[in-house]
């Protein structure tokens, strides 16, 4: 395994050996490939459920490894170094897999999590809407209870991994009761489903693996036994579940570009040299000490991040504060490092459309992704004062 793959940290060492693995094996050679042809990487996704991560946050009993966020930020990490579209189909698959095993039912448990644990199942979150878009947590998709069943209508936007999931965990509201935050409720609706019409493909300016969809929601009907908890259980699902582990996913995503930028900068500077001067570039000052800054971000919000993770996993009345921090100090340093990259490649980067460019469009989602980093900064502030984030 090569140098610049591996992660030192504390995962369990089957689990890092086996993100690693699939990182250098499958996920680096296509990276490229997959940002230039807008392509979902089912070849990574594949490659990821054989080596039985899929179920990373399925609870032990039911197959899978029973990790929490810690592990899901090491793992998230390691992936989004060798391509950030892959890390982000695997980092919404994983949250999808935490709300629904929040508060899974026996029939639950059979149907979603013990295929998702033996690599048969990708599922995903499909909560964005274009008409409240960041406001992720307004739905105004509706259910209606029809029978055994609830008939669905609405429209979705963004929906990673959408059209290639086995299973979408989608949010609506009762209707009639848009405004009323206790009616939220979440709902599993299976893919091939009739009237989950998929929009056009997506071709983002980053991320461009990632499949992020729309979709109409044209009177779906979704069996009563897919609720997720009890009608109106959102908000709960939002700031216990999504919240943590989407934030805590993204992180280790983005800390992963943040390496990539620096392991870039560090081969670039390293190997250079002039033609008419003996001097390497690697012992000019203002370069070393712009390496140290690039080394010293990002160890910074590697170090917030897997401090915050284990807040979280402990049920620290401290975590979501500290986990939206993290958050927010990460998209920055993301943003910062491939910008630095950029600067230390040079020209060269600059006219090569390969790995630093994906890793400067890559890095963007980092801040426009609901929650944005404006709303985390609201939800920060105002859960330092002791207000609550809504
Ligand atoms: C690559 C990618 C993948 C995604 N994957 C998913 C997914 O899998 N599932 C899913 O449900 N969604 C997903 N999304 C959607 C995402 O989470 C957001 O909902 C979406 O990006 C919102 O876009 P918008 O243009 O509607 O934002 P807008 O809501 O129009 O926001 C525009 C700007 O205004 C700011 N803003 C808005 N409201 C406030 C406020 N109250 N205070 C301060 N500033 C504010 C925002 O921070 C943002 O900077 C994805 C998005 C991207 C880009």
């Amino acid at each position: 395994m090569s140098e610049t793959l591996q992660r030192p940290y504390s995962l369990p060492s089957d689990l890092a050996f086996l993100a690693s693995d699939v990182a250098e094996r499958v996920l680096a050679p296509q990276a490229e490939e997959i940002d230039r042809d807008a392509r979902w990487p089912r070849e990574g996704m594949q490659a990821l459920a054989e080596a039985g991560l899929l179920g990373l946050l399925v609870p032990e009993r039911l197959g899978g490894h029973g990790q929490g966020l810690h592990a899901l930020a090491e793992i998230a990490e390691v992936l989004g170094r060798a391509c950030s579209s892959t890390a982000m189909c695997f980092a919404m698959h994983c949250v999808g897999t935490a709300v629904i095993a929040a508060k899974a039912t026996p029939d639950q448990e059979r149907r979603f999590l013990r295929p998702i644990a033996e690599g048969r199942h990708v599922t995903t979150l499909a909560l964005s809407e274009p008409g409240t878009g960041s406001h992720f947590y307004l739905p105004r998709s509706t259910f209606d209870p029809d029978g055994e069943s609830y008939v669905v209508n609405g429209k979705k936007s963004f929906i990673t991994n959408g059209g290639h999931a086995d299973s979408y965990v989608l949010s609506a509201v009762a209707p009639g009761s848009e405004l009323d935050p206790g009616t939220f409720t979440c709902l599993l609706v299976e893919a091939g489903s009739a009237g989950l019409d998929w929009g056009a493909p997506w071709s983002g300016l980053g991320m461009r693996g990632n499949s992020s969809r729309a979709a109409g929601l044209n009177r779906i009907s979704v069996p009563k036994a897919n609720l997720l908890g009890e009608e109106g259980d959102q908000i709960w699902y939002i700031f216990e579940v999504v919240a943590p582990y989407f934030l805590t996913a993204m992180a280790g995503v983005y800390i992963g570009i943040g390496q990539a930028a620096l392991d870039l900068s560090v081969a670039h500077i390293s190997g250079h040299k002039f033609s008419h001067t003996t001097a390497r570039l690697a012992e000019n000052p203002a370069i070393v000490e712009q390496i140290a800054d690039m080394w010293a971000r990002l160890e910074r919000a590697r170090r917030l991040l897997h401090y915050a993770a284990r807040l979280g996993d402990a049920g620290s009345p401290e975590a979501a504060t500290a986990i939206f921090a993290s958050k927010i100090d990460v998209a920055d340093a993301a943003v910062a490092l491939t910008n630095s990259a950029m600067q230390l490649v040079g020209g060269r980067g600059y006219q090569a459309d390969g790995q630093l460019s994906r890793l400067l469009r890559d890095a963007q989602a980092a801040h426009v992704m609901s929650p944005t980093t404006h709303l985390l900064k609201s939800w920060l502030g105002r859960s330092v004062l002791g207000l609550p984030p809504l």
